[in-house]
């Protein structure tokens, strides 16, 4: 029976990377094996079809900035590979990128299946076996320097270097525990919010720029600017994941139960007060409905904010009393949801948890437990924000395993 090089668990973005960072720099017999019959699936559903690919923050202290868990360990290798050569990398083998005023990157095709037709031309070409539908059951530490793979089938493989790129799935957590892992608890991150809160279906649709909230737990608050949006079930936007992601470990302790406070207005108590009292004393004539006193208010949202206050919407300003005008500035500044649990599709976009990052060697995606067994990407402790971070741990970690795989290689057959 064959032996191979290097087997990958896993036809996802990191495992890709690493196949193909290995085949270029001259490890010779390499195969993934992926258990679904689709590759780089995620790649495709990502980023609306989009895939964003990495974020344009140049900087690795500065990149490692966008990891709730994992940041610091990242630098180690980021100070390797980082965001633009992630950029280079996929440019010098033909896939255009552009950078989007956020920050964020993208195929210029805007397909993300430009991104999977990159990953798998380059791997064939320089000769990667694809095997699909081979679900690894079981590995086994042959002997010093081999590994055995099993699938259901007990067909078997040897191999000299494996690594795991089963992304969030619990079978790529079972086979590190295995080899002597450690699993730090995986729970959901990147969600939106849901509340009953009566009637705010009403704003669905409304996005809000550039505000403050936060979420109260039992024992701990968590806060985030950002851009809001409402939907049909509660909240979502690029605020709300993010701060989603923060609190990912104690949101799942408390079952998604929690506050959710937005501060509609910047501006402190008695700017604000000062502020109504204008309009109270200048435009008094005019019905609170029709005037708004903050320009982020849109209509439907300014609607919904006076029911939910309990103020007639049809009053005029002049006849606001000074308990309802204290209540007004009490909810533009504090307004609390109650939040009774994540967005209603399981729409979660990463795992937070998985092998513990004490466990592995950065600079080379290395187990310290057990040589020869690499790891890349989302199975790891390590989780980003939105924004094309979670892609770029992806490529990070699948480049550093392919070159240090290729080292160990090079260094065997030049002995
Ligand atoms: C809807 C959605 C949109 C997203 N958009 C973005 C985005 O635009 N930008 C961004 O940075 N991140 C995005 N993410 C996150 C990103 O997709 C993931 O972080 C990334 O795909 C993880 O890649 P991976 O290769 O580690 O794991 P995966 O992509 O999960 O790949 C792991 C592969 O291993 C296979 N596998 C598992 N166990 C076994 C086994 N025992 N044997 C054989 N094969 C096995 C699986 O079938 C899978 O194909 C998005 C996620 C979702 C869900």
């Amino acid at each position: 029976m064959d032996t191979f090089d290097l087997v990958v668990v896993g036809g996802g973005a990191a495992g890709f990377m690493t196949a193909v960072t290995a085949a270029e720099n001259g490890v010779k017999r390499i195969i993934i094996l992926e258990g679904s019959s689709k590759l780089m699936e995620k790649v495709r559903i990502s980023g609306g079809g989009r895939c964003n690919v990495t974020n344009a923050s140049w900087i690795p202290n500065e990149l490692a900035e966008n990891y709730p868990r994992g940041g610091i360990k990242l630098l180690e290798s980021f100070n390797r590979f980082a965001a633009g050569d992630v950029f280079d990398w996929f440019e010098k083998r033909g896939l255009n990128l552009k950078i989007e005023s956020d920050n964020r990157v993208f195929p210029v095709s805007d397909s993300s299946l430009d991104v999977i037709g990159c990953l798998k031309k380059n791997a064939i070409s320089r000769g990667v076996e694809i095997s699909t539908k081979f679900f690894v059951k079981e590995i086994l530490k042959t002997s010093d320097n081999l590994f055995t793979i099993l699938n259901s089938e007990k067909d078997l493989i040897i191999t000299r270097n494996i690594i795991l790129s089963t992304g969030g799935h619990p079978s790529g957590h079972k086979l590190a525990k295995s080899l002597g892992h450690s699993i730090v608890r995986p729970v959901p991150s990147l969600f939106t919010f849901t509340t009953k809160e009566a009637d705010l279906n009403k704003c669905s649709g409304v996005s809000i720029k550039n505000i403050d909230i936060e979420i109260e737990l039992k024992n701990k608050s968590f806060k985030n600017r950002g851009d809001l949006l409402i939907t049909h079930w509660g909240f979502s936007g690029p605020a709300v994941l993010k701060l989603s992601s923060l609190a990912a470990r104690e949101l799942f302790d408390q079952k998604y139960k929690c506050s959710l406070i937005i501060k509609w207005s910047n501006l402190e108590y008695e700017e604000l007060k000062e502020k109504i009292n204008y309009l109270k004393l200048n435009n008094g004539k005019l019905n609170i409905i029709n005037l708004r006193p903050l320009p982020l208010l849109t209509k439907r949202l300014w609607v919904f904010l006076l029911d939910k206050m309990g103020i007639n919407k049809e009053k005029k300003w002049s006849d606001l009393l000074a308990n309802e005008r204290d209540i007004m500035i009490n909810s533009l500044l504090k307004d609390r949801y109650i939040i009774s649990n994540k967005g209603p599709f399981g729409e979660e976009f990463v795992t937070s948890g998985g092998v513990s990052i004490n466990e592995v060697d950065f600079k080379r995606m290395e187990s310290l437990v057990c040589p020869g067994l690499f790891f890349s990407g989302e199975v790891l402790d390590v989780d980003g924000i939105t924004g094309g971070f979670n892609f770029q741990h992806c490529w990070t970690s699948g480049w550093v395993a392919g070159i240090a795989v290729s080292k160990l290689f090079n260094k065997v057959t030049n002995q």
